[in-house]
């Protein structure tokens, strides 16, 4: 991984991230636009939209605020120079892999290990 990789996924990590963060919101705003909403004020502010999703219950925004918190891992894992080695066993996960799912944590032979542990079956 060099410096260059380093900053071109940083930059597809950010469009992603900054997109999600989009359709939350408009979910959000469509599903809980009554006056006595809580979160209106969270929901200005980035960092309290995950908690603002995990109140809310709907599986879809559950799913995305998921994402995004991988999202944010990942970025976490590129400012500390760790990202691209897998969280399991440190070995590289691979430019291809990385390409395909940015946010991903894990080499392939450590997620097939996991999913058959953890009876998930989505590719990321
Ligand atoms: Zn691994």
């Amino acid at each position: 991984m060099t410096k260059n990789d380093f900053s071109g996924f940083c930059a597809l990590l950010q469009s992603q991230r900054k997109q999600l963060l989009g359709e939350m919101r408009e979910k959000i705003a469509s599903i809980e636009d009554g006056p006595d909403f809580p979160n209106q004020l969270k929901i200005a502010d980035n960092d309290g939209l995950p908690d603002a999703a995990a109140e809310m219950n709907d599986a879809m925004v559950e799913r995305e605020s998921q994402e995004l918190l991988e999202i944010e891992a990942a970025l976490a894992r590129i400012s500390d120079g760790s990202y691209g080695s897998c969280s399991d066993c440190g070995d590289e996960i691979g430019g291809a892999r990385l390409k395909a799912y940015p946010a991903v944590k894990r080499c392939l032979r450590c997620q097939e290990k996991y999913e058959h542990t953890h009876g998930q079956n989505h590719a990321a």
